[in-house]
């Protein structure tokens, strides 16, 4: 890794690794880092997804998505999180460098005390989803290294219940789908990104090659509640196990109606963040879907799960593109849910870490590797 690349984040500001520093200022930094401070040591850094296909939905295309690595040191130890920022999510690497740059985690001496430094974490800003996860994942990683397990042991579940994971065939050409399908042979669910006009066409496409079944992820696209319920109504001749956000969030009432008339369950995504948005939700849709960066992390996404499960509602775990580090850490999770849509790690070509894999299309974590199961590449 080049650590060159980091930034020691101090809580009074930044240390900019990449021009002000001097290696050696640096080194020295990095050397307190390997000695046995008894404190959290947080460091960061700006690290640009690319993506190995254009990322085309109902309402955007990309080809990069802004990320910042985060490390959290601790006598020795290294936990790694992420912070993968999707433009839509409203934060970029200006606004997580400077969350990350406010945060002063050398108050800390004791890393199982979870829900204090989350806590403090969580109050230093309001919003910063994605950076405040970065730091939630890091703990993980650090704690579960520290105890020699990974969290899906600490928090005894069976890697078995882990559901077939689902592969995104986003919106695009039919040479170019045919070619994504290729990749997707691994899988036993495809996820269709859909919202635009050729959407049938498709569906139409992807059926011609397999019979498995497809999810549906509408994006917000279906802004007529009939329109909507009448390609629910075909995407249910489809083997379509469910919809996403059909419609746009703020149509809360036309998406409880959809609900009541579809065949298909109705999932909820760009609708909700956090955990106290989700008893609200239970109106209208059948279920949700818990993503890392939304959530703060794995510590409000497993209480998500517990809510979610007390209020009867269906769940499913997924994720940004992001690298395997924030995938395998939602990956953890994954024998709690229904459905799981893990595949962010695969969208882009430069992941810096080996962690989930792909096994007879269930999404798998390293039995043996503690913390959130990864190491760097
Ligand atoms: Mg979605």
């Amino acid at each position: 890794m080049d650590r060159r690349k980091f930034i020691i984040g101090t809580g009074l500001g930044l240390i900019a690794a990449t021009s002000p520093i001097s290696i050696s200022a640096l080194d020295s930094a990095t050397r307190n880092i390997a000695g046995k401070s008894g404190r959290l040591n947080l460091s960061f850094m700006p690290y640009e997804l690319q993506l190995r296909h254009s990322f085309n939905l109902a309402k955007y295309s990309r080809t990069t998505t802004p990320d910042v690595q985060v490390e959290i040191e601790y006598d020795g130890i290294i936990g790694y999180g992420e912070a993968s920022m999707p433009p839509y999510l409203g934060e970029s690497v200006e606004s997580v460098c400077a969350f990350l740059s406010k945060l002063d985690l050398g108050q800390f001496s004791d890393p199982f005390r979870l829900e204090e430094i989350l806590e403090y974490v969580d109050s230093v800003d309001e919003g910063n989803r994605a950076a405040k996860a970065s730091i939630d994942i890091a703990l993980h990683d650090l704690l579960g290294k520290i105890m020699g397990q990974p969290w899906y042991k600490i928090w005894g579940l069976s890697p078995e219940k882990s559901p077939n994971t689902s592969f995104t065939i986003g919106i695009d050409t039919p040479e170019v789908v045919k070619q994504k399908m290729e990749e997707a042979k691994p899988y036993k669910v495809i996820k269709v990104k859909m919202g635009l006009d050729n959407d049938k066409e498709l569906v139409e496409i992807i059926r011609s090659i397999t019979d498995i079944p497809i999810c549906v992820d509408a994006n917000q696209g279906w802004s007529d509640k009939n329109y909507a319920l009448e390609m629910t109504e075909w995407l249910s001749d489809k083997n379509c196990l469910f919809v996403e956000q059909p419609m746009p969030k703020e149509m809360l009432e036309e998406t409880g109606w959809l609900r009541k008339h579809s065949k298909l369950p109705i999932i909820a995504d760009e609708v909700f963040q956090r955990l106290p948005d989700i008893p609200m939700l239970n109106e209208y849709y059948d279920g949700i879907n818990i993503k890392l960066m939304k959530s703060t992390g794995m510590h409000e996404a497993y209480k998500m799960i517990v809510l979610a499960r007390a209020l009867g509602m269906k769940v499913m775990i997924g994720c940004m593109t992001e690298t395997s580090c924030a995938v395998s850490a939602a990956a953890q999770l994954a024998p709690l849910v229904d459905w799981a849509d893990l595949d962010g790690n695969l969208l882009i070509s430069n992941d810096r870490f080996d962690g989930i894999k792909i096994v007879n299309g269930q999404v798998t974590v390293p039995a043996d590797r503690p913390g959130i199961g990864v190491k760097l590449l």
